[in-house]
């Protein structure tokens, strides 16, 4: 299903849910939070109650298989797919079925080394490389627009680094922003107990609000939006330096070595710094004052990157 954009149709995001799996959490809460979606928008967009200005598409198929045909069939359309949402188990009473929702971020350095407050889930991931990295600034807008629903409705909100295995990844392997809304572990999961009383309304009411509010945000995004957003990540790579060079100082203090944590926060550093470069691509056209905030802001963070290596180098001397 799609609504299409007024001013730019051919750039889209993708919402994905699959539909193949037979279980309630997995994925009836998925196709069922998404159709609720779609109903939603179509209302507001009915009404007249909100723009359009790029194409939002609701897709329901085969996992994995609908995702990447729908990016593979159509390599003209493909290009014009600017980021991928996927819900994947999104409606757990988690006081009977375990884990926490999560929003499984694109690789960033914490698929390579997972410390501190990040932990893989217990469907595991591969360690990556630094080839692997994708830095781009969905993660952290999706993470703030979650947290503050999370605040909202006192409801838990956690990431964790990426593993895939679900609809999000066709997208990642053709370049295309893309993450995965989901739950884990859930100790029904794939059995015959994964039945419609292991699922919270509440929960399918957040993950749905959220994940709507923060499309409807992004094919509205410009300038307004790409500015913001340079902002958060500018803050949010501050924070992220300092949370890794305490990681570091105690890695050192524990024999770890100098070098190794020198390339953890120079992974951190050029992440954040290319993370804040892709707010670019909500404009058509270069923008000056867009790109004047992505040169001071990267410049600050390099600052405070570099002064973190030095007070690493110092404190390894003594
Ligand atoms: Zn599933």
């Amino acid at each position: 299903a799609d609504i299409k954009g007024s001013e730019l149709p051919n750039e889209r995001l993708v919402y994905s849910a699959h539909v193949q799996e037979p279980g309630a959490n997995d994925n009836a809460t998925g196709v069922g939070t998404q159709l609720e979606m779609a109903k939603t928008t179509a209302k507001l967009f009915g009404e007249n109650k909100i723009a359009f200005k790029r194409t939002m598409t609701f897709l329901w198929g085969d996992e994995i298989v609908s995702t990447n045909r729908y990016i593979q069939e159509n390599p003209e359309r493909a290009k014009g797919i600017k980021w991928g949402i996927s819900l994947d188990m999104v409606g757990e009473n988690t006081a009977v079925t375990g884990g926490t929702f999560l929003i499984e971020k694109m690789p960033d350095p914490s698929a390579i080394w997972t410390r501190g407050n990040d932990k893989h889930s217990a469907w595991g991931g591969d360690v990556l490389k630094l080839e692997n990295m994708k830095p781009h600034y969905l993660n952290d807008f999706i993470t703030s627009t979650f947290k503050e629903q999370g605040e909202f409705a006192n409801w838990v909100v956690e990431t964790n680094p990426f593993e895939g295995g679900s609809d999000h990844t066709p997208f990642l392997q053709a370049d295309i922003p893309g993450l995965l809304l989901w739950h884990f572990t859930d100790q029904f999961y794939h059995t015959d107990n994964d039945r419609i009383d292991k699922v919270s309304k509440e929960t399918m009411k957040n993950v749905g609000t959220a994940a709507l509010v923060s499309g409807l945000t992004l094919v509205n995004s410009n300038t307004a939006f790409a500015l913001e957003q340079i902002s958060l990540l500018e803050q949010k790579a501050i924070d992220r330096l300092q949370t890794e060079f305490q990681l570091s100082v105690n890695a050192i203090n524990t024999g770890n070595t100098i070098e190794n944590e020198k390339a953890i926060l120079e992974a951190w550093e050029d992440w954040y710094l290319k993370a804040i470069s892709t707010t670019n691509d909500v404009v058509s056209k270069s923008n000056g004052n867009i790109n004047d905030a992505i040169k001071e802001s990267q410049s600050r963070v390099s600052l405070k990157s570099q002064e973190l290596i030095k007070k690493l180098n110092t404190s390894s001397k003594n």
